[in-house]
């Protein structure tokens, strides 16, 4: 498998005839919604077309955090981090997950200023958050010699590892009594009188009246299929793992060149926090003024480019009959190449900072596609013109650590029960209604 070596995952090889809900997508976010959703009785198929977590959720740097999102999504992340405190023993598997602390490292006067102004969210929400001076920055950072003006710091934050929490949250929803299929990709969906009865995959059509589309950066051209307008780009984001490394520090932390995070296995995820690629595709085109808000706050913070995805994109239609493969049969896996240049620099300034990294072996890069939305915050929304359709996607870069939350509130959306937060801030129809892009400033 191209990527990161992912946990094994026990999955269904008989496609059912019917199911009160069809995930599509074995994401974070596919798999936590099929747990809650299993949980509470519902008999629930997950497809995904290629393997569990073999995209965006198995690449990511792992960081759980509250700190710096979008007032938004506090709540929510405030709900997802109690959701992984039980997480492990809810579904019997380990999920690397470690309430180790998160530093926002401050090496200027502006950062300090910008982190104050977050702050101020924390107290709102009563998080443990401060901000803390240069001894004990350098206290959290063993091993530095650099020494920075100080950092944002929320001890409750936390670490879990990507390659370990979907197959631990997907044998959960196993044993809860979801079904989980792998190499299933689903083609489309069937309709009849305005409601939705079927899904197509390509092992065949399992009845339903209820779908969630979990389908991270594939979840646009699934709503085209559906002639529904879903704004959504895609950025890449290079990472590195190393060999372990002992005495460094234990939680994660980003400056300006670099962000880090210590892994189960002893060595540290390592990554350009600062550095987004954007291929130029058609739909950079047909989505300009949507992202013009995100691109004027955004600076040089992502990279235009032309690459592989261009191309490859240029040709990519939703399925043309719903009776032959498409897309999601070609593209099992988004394998797109890493920037090996700009996270081997990360690496070095890392290193420079806390020369016991000098040591640690490189194991492995890769990439993953991030698939973002033109506020940054994600849609967990049903949809009036698609009844039966819940959309939980768009998760903008930081959707592992809300994902069990994310999951959970789409649940709740499917079955109609009390939603976990307030669901207003996702629903689908801020993008149409005349709702101002709200861009959260920088932290
Ligand atoms: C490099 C990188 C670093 C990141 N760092 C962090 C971080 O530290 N913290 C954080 O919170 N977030 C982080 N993120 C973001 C986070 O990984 C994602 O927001 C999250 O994993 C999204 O989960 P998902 O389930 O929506 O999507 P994905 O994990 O991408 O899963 C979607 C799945 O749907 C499947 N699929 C799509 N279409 C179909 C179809 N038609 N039929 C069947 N299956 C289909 C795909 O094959 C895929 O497996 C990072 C992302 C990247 C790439």
């Amino acid at each position: 498998m191209p990527g990161p070596i992912l946990d094994h995952s026990e999955t269904d090889q008989t496609l059912p005839e019917k199911a009160d809900v069809v995930i599509i997508g074995g994401g974070i976010i596919g798999v936590s919604t099929a747990l809650f959703l299993a949980e509470s009785g519902v008999d629930v198929v997950l497809c995904e077309k290629g393997v569990l977590g073999g995209e965006q959720s198995s690449r990511n740097w792992g960081w759980v955090r509250v700190m710096g999102r979008d007032r938004r999504e506090i709540p929510l992340a405030i709900e997802a981090l109690k959701i992984w405190d039980g997480l492990d023993a809810r579904v019997g598997g380990e999920t690397g997950f470690r309430r180790s602390g998160i530093l926002y490292i401050s090496e200027t006067e502006t950062d300090i200023a910008n982190r104050d102004a977050w702050l101020k969210l924390a107290k709102a929400h009563g998080l443990d958050t401060r901000q803390i001076g240069t001894d004990e920055t350098a206290a959290l950072m063993p091993g530095a010699v650099q020494r920075y003006k100080g950092a944002l710091y929320t001890p409750s934050d936390a670490r879990a590892e990507p390659q370990k929490a979907v197959p631990a949250i997907s044998a959960g929803a196993r044993r809860a009594g979801a079904r989980i299929l792998t190499g299933c990709a689903v083609r489309g969906i069937e309709k009849s009188a305005g409601r939705i009865s079927a899904v197509i995959t390509e092992k065949g059509r399992i009845e339903t009246s209820a779908v969630v589309l979990a389908g991270g950066a594939w979840s646009r051209l699934f709503c085209k299929g559906l002639d529904i307008r879903l704004p959504q780009l895609k950025v890449r984001n290079s990472v590195l793992r190393t060999s372990p490394v002992s005495g460094g520090p234990d939680g994660a932390g980003a400056t300006a060149t670099f962000a880090y995070r210590k892994r189960l296995d002893g060595g540290y995820t390592i990554a350009n926090g600062g550095i987004n690629m954007h291929a130029l595709v058609p739909d950079s085109f047909a989505f300009f003024r949507d992202f013009q808000p995100a691109r004027k706050a955004e600076g040089d913070a992502v990279q235009l480019g032309l690459s592989a995805q261009s191309w490859n994109e240029l040709f990519e239609i939703p399925a043309v009959s719903l009776e032959r493969p498409g897309a999601f049969e070609k593209h099992r896996i988004l394998d797109p190449k890493p920037d090996a240049k700009s996270t081997l620099k990360a690496l070095a300034a890392a290193a420079e900072a806390m020369p016991l990294l000098r040591n640690a072996k490189v194991e492995q890069i890769w990439a993953g596609l991030i698939d973002v939305t033109p506020d940054a915050v994600p849609v967990i929304s049903t949809l009036e013109a698609v009844p039966g359709l819940t959309i939980a996607t768009g998760f903008s870069g930081h959707g592992f650590g809300i994902g069990p939350a994310a999951g959970h509130l789409a649940a709740d959306l499917v079955m109609g029960a009390t939603p976990i937060v307030d669901p207003g801030p996702f629903r689908f129809s801020r993008f149409s209604d005349g709702t101002p892009i709200e861009i959260a400033p920088p932290v």
